[in-house]
């Protein structure tokens, strides 16, 4: 099942498994890829990404893809968060067991390991507490345009360097007082290597490890070592990484040197993130969204968080065509949004059912009823429920003297060019009659509030003489005796501009991005489960609220149009 398309990655991987580069290991796994989210919000479309691209290649190459919570910051991260994650990961299809064993990991639990390895750096020599106060060490650290400036910790004796660090552990010294840094070079080049911070001081409580910690280490420390404690053999992340790469390289070969790590290490690769117009693909940004009141919450349908395009209908199967068709390169830049709607006609058009349903109703009143059908008479039609699969059976509604149209089907006064319902026209009623439009009722202000028309006789749909009475226009509709009640919420991209986050959020909104209505919909609807996805007739796909729909009080959100309208 290898995807057409190749990407850089792809070849990083077949270049190894040629070489042999991790047979020594004797790992059933043939290589080993992770995804690793910090537990403090829940996923959003970019994750999808990154999760797609690490699960799928594994299971491309014989590998195993670990699951690893990047929970080394104690202030915010949560369990719901987790739950969250893990929640996510398997509605998008994915699984983190393999040769019988889960592979679902917490970088807290390496907490000793990484400790250890701090006073073995230091030991060393390769590692220093330094007591600057924070702003001298900015200062200190330089920057493009000149090299930094050593501290005057930074001679001092390992012997010394180890007492203060476990003084550090011991919860000796208040927030801030001291960090441990890399003695690297403070006039490299790059900035990441003028002696980056490996531990800071935090009294806080964490989520896994309690109160066991005062000390916690910073997330480029922390991270290679997750990476090589689990063997993970290609650690792909986004490009603002880069930079981090020799800290990576130095770090693991150090602790290699020292006894603490066995080749082969993991190597890190970078890709450029995801960025899709009209999202904002960050936690801190969409938090933001949720904790202003902007969303009615993380699953708002608005959200581009996985649990919102769940809500809003996207189907994971849509999401994975999304991330292969998006491809995976060094280059980045903005993808339309319009290809995650692509993606989601190509999945559900085949899929789901047809239904039609009126989101504007206007009332349409066949006045001659009772001459031609009878009194109190119904008259049963049908439709595929897919027109391009007919094994899929027809579904059922009918025909009354009362039915629901569109607004937007009637014109008082057409303009040029209208086929549908205007005095005198003649339309047919899809998959029922046709009817001449013969009259309107409209209140005070002009809005109207009927429509009447009268069936023309032996035009039934499918009878021999459908076709005696030419129609240019063809109208949905829902009999108003047996149509189904339900609020239709209406969603539109919640940004108003295509690249959110440069300015102010609040000022970047769309305000039309929800509008709910009531509507009326076909009969075979009712009972449709949460979440079963249908195609309306005319309008798009929607979907029943996973949330707030019921068979009492159906809800359906709309997932998109049938075309694109999103290139202006
Ligand atoms: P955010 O900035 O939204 O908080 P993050 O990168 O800090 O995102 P993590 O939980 O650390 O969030 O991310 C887990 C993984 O998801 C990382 O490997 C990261 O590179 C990847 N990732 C996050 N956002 C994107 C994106 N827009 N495109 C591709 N990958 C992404
Ligand atoms: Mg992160
Ligand atoms: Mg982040």
């Amino acid at each position: 099942n290898k995807p057409a398309a190749s990407n850089f990655l792809r070849s990083v991987i077949e270049r190894d498994l040629e070489a042999g580069a991790y047979a020594a290991r004797h790992d059933p796994a043939a290589i080993r890829t992770r995804f690793p989210p910090e537990p403090n919000g829940y996923l959003h479309i970019g994750h999808a990404k990154s999760i797609w691209l690490n699960f799928s290649l594994a299971q491309e190459y014989g590998g195993v893809c670990h699951l690893r919570f990047d929970d080394t910051n104690p202030e915010k991260e949560e369990q719901e968060y987790v739950d969250g994650i893990v929640e996510a990961v398997k509605w998008l299809g994915w699984d983190w067991q393999a040769h019988g064993k889960s592979h679902l990991f917490y970088a807290s639990n390496y907490f000793d390991f990484m400790y250890r390895a701090a006073e073995a750096l230091v030991s060393a020599g390769l590692a220093y507490v330094d007591e600057q106060t924070p702003e001298q060490m900015r200062a200190n650290r330089g920057d493009f345009s000149r090299p930094g400036v050593d501290s005057p910790f930074r001679s001092r004796s390992p012997e010394e360097n180890v007492a203060r660090l476990r003084e550090m552990r011991e919860g000796q010294h208040p927030d801030g007082a001291m960090v441990l840094r890399a003695k690297i070079d403070m006039a490299s080049p790059n900035i990441n290597l003028r002696d980056p911070a490996l531990y800071r001081i935090k009294h806080a409580t964490h989520h896994n490890t309690g109160d066991t910690w005062c000390i916690y280490p910073m997330y480029t420390f922390a991270h290679p070592i997750e990476d090589a404690l689990e063997h993970i053999t290609h650690s792909i992340c986004t490009l603002e990484f880069e930079d981090q790469r020799p800290f990576y390289d130095w770090l693991l070969d150090n602790l290699a040197k020292l006894g603490l790590l066995e080749a082969p290490l993991p190597k890190q690769y970078e890709f450029a993130r995801l960025n899709l117009t009209y999202v904002i693909t960050s936690k801190r940004k969409l938090r933001q969204l949720v904790e202003e009141g902007h969303v009615t919450g993380w699953d708002d349908p608005r959200m581009p968080t996985l649990v919102g395009l769940r809500r809003r209908g996207y189907t994971p199967e849509a999401l994975k065509l999304f991330c292969e068709r998006s491809g995976v390169s060094k280059a980045g830049g903005w993808i339309d949004y319009s290809n995650l709607d692509i993606a989601l006609r190509d999945d559900l058009d085949p899929k789901a059912a047809r239904a039609m349903a009126v989101l504007d109703p206007l009332k349409l009143r066949l006045t001659n009823w009772d001459e031609v059908i009878g009194a109190g008479q119904t008259l049963p039609c049908d439709a595929p429920v897919h027109p391009a699969q007919p094994e899929r059976g027809r579904r059922a509604f009918s025909l009354g003297p009362e039915v629901w149209i569109e607004r937007e089907d009637f014109q008082a006064v057409p303009p040029k060019g209208y086929h549908r319902l205007s005095p005198g026209a003649v339309v047919r009623l899809k998959y029922g009659y046709v009817v001449r439009c013969t009259g309107h009722t409209a209140d005070a202000d002009g809005t109207v509030t009927e429509v009447q028309a009268e069936l023309i006789p032996d035009t039934r749909s499918g009878t021999p003489g459908a076709d005696s009475v030419k129609t240019k226009g063809v109208i949905s509709w829902v009999g108003a005796h047996d149509a189904l009640a339900a609020e239709v919420r209406l969603y539109d991209r919640l940004f108003a501009v295509p690249h959110p986050g440069e300015g102010e959020l609040a000022a970047e909104l769309n305000p039309d991005s929800k509008r709910v209505v009531q509507a009326y919909l076909e009969p075979s609807l009712r009972g449709a489960a949460p979440e079963s996805r249908f195609q309306f007739e005319r309008h798009g796909y929607f979907v029943a609220d996973l949330q707030d729909h019921s068979a009492e009080q159906p809800v359906f959100n709309k997932v998109t149009g049938l075309k694109d309208t999103w290139a202006k």
